[in-house]
């Protein structure tokens, strides 16, 4: 029920701005495609251990995953302020940029997102895709983008709201605490994810029980800082909450990939019809079926993983890599 009031609050807010269209919009972000899919998987059975996934990538083929529930209150937030262009950073493949681009185009905001390194000759799908739902490109150097260099056209315009990095902050947390409304989140002992940023993990931390353990699986190599990013955003009491960033299934960098992973994620989808992407959500499942192999879930643990979404960032690998 939550949602039908968030929903309508939303709705308020909009309808406000007098942008009637957005009905549907927000009918389509009910969020009725989801389902909790317990899986088999052999290495589990033999240790007693059950695993269900909270199938987020089945909200939407491309705009999937944790990017909705991130986004939603910063775009709130920017109607509310009668702001009416979305700022944000990104890389070529960012499964935030073209969500962000597809919200601003379907909740009438001009968004604009600005893409860590040169302009490539080629364009990726993802930042393709990006401008046919109008968002406006400006490339940076690494420089730049890592000192959240804002462009002068942008600056000098009134009316930019400007989102983090992956939803990174307050309000994507508040979103990400929703992501478990759609499960009964009591029945499990563990709540596994991918880690980008960490927003979505700290609202899952928020979000967890007492008796729960939320386990975020990260995908680059070096997490020194990730770690203060992720107690950054939660509570004094939620920092003794029980959670654990686990780092030793990178596959040697974000987005970098072996043929190791395919050949899971090809199994994996072999076993539970379940595809997954190369970038987050292949390492999770990879690294939670390892850790289960190494005894790491006690008999009777009950998993729920969280299946993150980002599918289209497959489209980067070459055609047939993938089963599905
Ligand atoms: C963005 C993303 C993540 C990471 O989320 P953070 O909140 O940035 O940690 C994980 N999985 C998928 C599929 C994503 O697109």
């Amino acid at each position: 029920m939550t949602n039908v009031v968030e929903v309508v609050s939303m709705l308020w807010i909009f309808l406000n701005r007098s942008e009637i269209k957005l009905i549907s919009i927000m009918q389509s972000l009910l969020f009725d495609s989801i389902t909790v899919d317990e899986v088999y998987l052999p290495a589990a059975t033999e240790k007693r251990v059950r695993v269900s996934v909270l199938r987020l990538d089945k909200i939407h083929p491309v705009i999937s995953g944790n990017k909705w529930f991130k986004l939603k209150y910063y775009l709130a937030d920017a109607a509310s302020q009668h702001k009416d262009h979305i700022v944000t950073f990104g890389g070529p493949w960012s499964n935030h940029i073209i969500a962000t681009a597809a919200a601003g185009k379907q909740f009438a905001f001009k968004t604009s997102g600005i893409i860590r390194g040169e302009q490539p000759q080629k364009l990726s799908h993802t930042l393709l895709l990006a401008k046919e739902y109008e968002m406006q490109l400006f490339f940076t150097s690494r420089h730049d983008y890592l000192h959240k260099k804002i462009p002068k056209e942008i600056t000098g315009s009134s009316g930019s709201y400007v989102i983090n990095e992956g939803g990174y902050g307050e309000l994507g947390v508040k979103g990400a605490t929703e992501i478990l409304d759609h499960c009964k989140k009591e029945s499990f002992s563990h709540i596994a994810c991918a880690v980008g940023t960490s927003t979505m993990m700290a609202g899952l931390i928020k979000a967890s029980l007492p008796y729960q353990e939320t386990i975020g699986i990260t995908m680059v190599k070096d997490e020194v800082s990730l770690k203060e990013e992720l107690l950054d955003l939660l509570s004094p009491e939620e920092r003794s909450k029980k959670f654990k960033l686990v780092n030793d299934h990178h596959f040697g960098g974000y987005a970098k990939h072996k043929e190791e992973l395919i050949n899971f994620m090809n199994q994996f989808y072999k076993d539970t019809s379940i595809p997954t992407d190369f970038v987050y959500t292949g390492k999770l499942f990879f690294a939670i079926t390892d850790m289960i192999a190494r005894n790491y879930f006690p008999p009777d643990s009950n998993i729920l993983i969280i299946h993150s979404g980002g599918l289209q960032g497959n489209l980067s690998l070459p055609k047939r890599t993938l089963i599905f």
